[in-house]
């Protein structure tokens, strides 16, 4: 009887289900193995409104998966968060990013780096020493590293948040926060911290297929118009069409970044999408525009 009703058991599991359970436990497991060794790290092009050049790059993680391929963030980034894992990713990541970007400024590349950092790793003693430690390894200056920060890693525990981020800006590393727009956040309690940059999440772009362009064109100026206020700087996350960049554009937002601008690249890559843009006269929002 058991054994019958073990069986039933499982038949209320949709073949779904069971494939989602079987994947967490999948990278649960290869993350604490060798699977670190297959992350690689994609640069997207953040683009400077004003004059087109580019300002940095941002770090997005992937992970060449040995049969499924190169798989995005999503895939298995909440799994390392849930164990832990996504620490010493972190940390690997740290490491490689700002050694890849001391090595692109000995060959004249200056680019800033963003590298995002979670809740979970934000939230621990851990990070200060991190960052310090990839700094030092590297030779970068603090201050073209910029970490980012999600809304929901600040808010959960402001005054901590902020000793936090007062520490790494006693080094000079910067700080962004992330995906502005999609958490709960109260506005004065954001602003209230020491904060660098704002990055305003691609569903407001997203938002202007949907309901009148000219509202999102109005809620994005405002959001500007209070980063300006504040001295902070913003960032147009998700700029996919030559509307969107207008958009942006028309609202005064300082930076970009989206498909249009620049897909993420592989490290080999970007030196030499570096140059493609430099002989096409170094106008990144020119090229993009021009190319319609
Ligand atoms: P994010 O930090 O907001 O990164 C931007 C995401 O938007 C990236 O997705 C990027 O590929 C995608 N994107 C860029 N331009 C466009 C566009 O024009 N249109 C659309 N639809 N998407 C665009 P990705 O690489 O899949 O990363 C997703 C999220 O995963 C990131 O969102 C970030 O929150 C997280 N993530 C990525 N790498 C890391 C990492 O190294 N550490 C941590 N903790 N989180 C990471
Ligand atoms: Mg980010
Ligand atoms: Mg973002
Ligand atoms: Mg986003």
């Amino acid at each position: 009887a058991a054994k019958s009703s073990g069986r039933d058991r499982v038949h209320l599991f949709s073949p779904a289900l069971r494939e989602a359970a079987r994947w967490r436990l999948e990278v649960a497991t290869r993350l604490r193995g060798d699977a670190i060794d297959q992350l690689v790290v994609h640069y997207q092009p953040v683009i400077r409104l004003d004059t087109g050049q580019v300002e940095g790059v941002e770090a997005l993680v992937r992970w060449q998966h040995p049969e499924r391929g190169l798989l995005p963030p999503d895939t298995f980034l909440a799994v390392a968060e849930e164990t832990g894992q996504i620490i010493p990713i972190t940390r690997w990541l740290l490491r490689e990013t700002t050694l890849k970007a001391a090595a692109w400024a000995a060959q004249g590349l200056n680019l800033r780096m963003s590298v995002n950092v979670s809740a979970r790793h934000f939230s621990t003693e851990t990070l200060v020493r991190d960052v310090r430690v990839a700094l030092q390894h590297s030779g970068l200056p603090a201050d073209q590293l910029i970490l980012e920060l999600t809304e929901t890693s600040v808010a959960e525990d402001p005054t901590r948040a902020e000793d936090q981020l007062n520490l790494l800006r006693g080094f000079g590393v910067r700080v962004a926060i992330d995906d502005f727009g999609t958490g709960w956040s109260s506005l004065a309690q954001l602003f209230s911290l020491p904060i660098g940059t704002l990055k305003i999440d691609r569903s407001l772009l997203a938002a202007a297929e949907r309901v009148a362009a000219g509202e999102t064109g109005a809620v994005l100026t405002a959001i500007v118009g209070l980063t300006r206020t504040l001295g902070i700087r913003s960032v147009a996350e998700g700029v996919e069409t030559v509307e969107h960049l207008r958009m942006v554009q028309a609202a005064g937002c300082d930076l970009a970044q989206g498909w249009l601008l620049g897909h993420p690249m592989p490290a080999e890559r970007v030196p030499e999408w570096l140059r493609e843009v430099r002989q096409a006269g170094g106008d990144v929002c020119a090229l993009a525009a021009g190319g319609r």
